[in-house]
This record gives C-alpha cells, sequence and structure tokens, in this order.
C-alpha cells in the first residue's frame, strides 16, 4: 500500500475558469494553491492556471 495520499485537482485557468488540466498533488507537502503558468485553448495565450476543486473518484 502507498503512503502518502495523493489527490487529483483541477487546475484551472485564473482568466476563463475552464478546467484545462488535472495534476495529483500530495496535501501533506503542499499547502495553499498551485499556480502554473500554461496554455489555455480558451483564452489562446498562456495564462496562470490555479489548483482548484478536487476530482474524486478519477478513473
Ligand atoms: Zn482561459
Amino acid at each position: 500500500m502507498p503512503r502518502g495520499k495523493n489527490t487529483n485537482v483541477y487546475l484551472s485557468c485564473k482568466e476563463c475558469k475552464m478546467q484545462n488540466y488535472k495534476t495529483r498533488i500530495n496535501k501533506k507537502t503542499i499547502t495553499g494553491k498551485l499556480e502554473h503558468n500554461k496554455y489555455c485553448s480558451k483564452c489562446k495565450k498562456s495564462t496562470m492556471h490555479a489548483s482548484g476543486s478536487e476530482i474524486k473518484h478519477s478513473s
């Protein structure tokens, strides 16, 4: 059994709020919000994406 739970979360564009990416975070090591500069296909440019809601029961 792996120790430490990783949580899947969405990374959503801060400008249009589209949930463009998913990432895994370890809640024990990461506190607060993650932010990544990523390309948003809706905005058609790189924007800041912030970690948001948890993805539960991911397949
Ligand atoms: Zn966007």
